[in-house]
């Protein structure tokens, strides 16, 4: 039973690690306007959004803050 228990672990562990792992990811958007980046982990703490705001919860009315683009005219980059 016990090593039943274990090897259900071990099983496991790889995969609830992996999971965490994404579910603290944070990504980076490129205003495709002017190259202005943000990034989730840092936010923007001048234009009102704290570090870790994810993407999602930026609000739908917010603008570039170097050029004025929407938030329609970012795209996700992986660097
Ligand atoms: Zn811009």
């Amino acid at each position: 039973m016990a090593a039943q228990v274990v090897l259900m672990f071990t099983l496991l562990t790889p995969k609830i690690l992996r999971w965490s792992r994404l579910s603290v990811e944070f990504k980076k958007y490129m205003c495709i306007v002017c190259g202005w980046i943000y990034d989730e982990e840092l936010g923007a703490p001048g234009e009102g959004l704290e570090a870790g705001t994810k993407w999602e919860d930026v609000p739908l009315n917010w603008t570039c803050p170097d050029c004025g683009a929407s938030k329609e005219d970012f795209e996700m980059v992986e660097i």
